[in-house]
């Protein structure tokens, strides 16, 4: 079983097994709050290579919030497209842009400001917080729902309930850096459907909660 104990030595264990495998895609760009911010709302229902693409174009043409603005819905639409819902996605990045720049092209860094622009959830959020304000904060995605509940970290429902447990469980030491090493781990070894727990390096510590079939 994983605890407060040993999620340490565990989260070594699994930085050392998923070092051979892609990062997540907003560790790919400059981690500023302005980056891991937009990055994160086009990955939202997005495939990794695909955010990564986008959020290159976008960048490349806009840097900052003064530059994010002078683009019309059209033109972000264009540039982010294939992501998830780019339409929706296209809208809400102008909108959040023009509140950005309103307030002197600053990112909020309180959970209450962030969460009051448009589209954005605790996910981006605590994201923002942790990768781009370098402030303790649990990003809560499918991969650290799940995980967290496989290993028998947590027990819960909903990303929210993962959220508040996690907060009594994970010593804050480990909050930033969770996300990361989880969804590459993720990603490659304890996958959604049939997780590689043949060649997982946690195996002996695991008790596979939920885990109906493996590979
Ligand atoms: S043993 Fe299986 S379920 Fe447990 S962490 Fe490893 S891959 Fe995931």
């Amino acid at each position: 079983m994983v605890s407060a104990e040993n999620i340490g030595l565990v989260l070594k264990v699994i930085q050392e097994a998923i070092k051979e495998f892609e990062v997540p895609a907003v560790s790919h760009f400059n981690r500023s709050p302005f980056h891991v911010l937009f990055s994160c709302i086009l990955s939202l229902r997005t495939k990794d290579k695909v955010t990564i693409e986008a959020s290159r174009r976008l960048f490349g043409a806009a840097d900052s919030c003064s530059k994010l603005i002078e683009l019309n819905e059209k033109e972000i639409e264009r540039l982010i497209f294939p992501v998830g819902f780019y339409k929706t996605k296209a809208k809400r990045i102008k909108e959040i842009a023009k509140i950005l720049y309103g307030k002197g092209c600053k990112v909020p860094e309180t959970m209450d400001e962030l969460l009051k622009l448009p589209g954005v959830g605790r996910k981006t959020a605590n994201l923002v917080i942790a990768e781009g304000f370098g402030r303790p904060a649990i990003c809560v995605d499918t991969h650290v729902h799940r995980i967290s509940n496989r290993i028998g970290l947590i027990k819960s429902i909903t990303p929210f309930e993962s959220e508040m447990e996690l907060r009594k469980a994970l010593p804050r030491k480990y909050w930033i850096e969770y996300n990361k090493l989880l969804v590459a781990f993720g990603q490659n070894i304890c996958v959604p459907v049939s997780p590689f727990c043949s060649k997982c390096p946690i195996e002996s510590l695991c008790p596979k909660t939920n885990v109906k079939k493996s590979r």
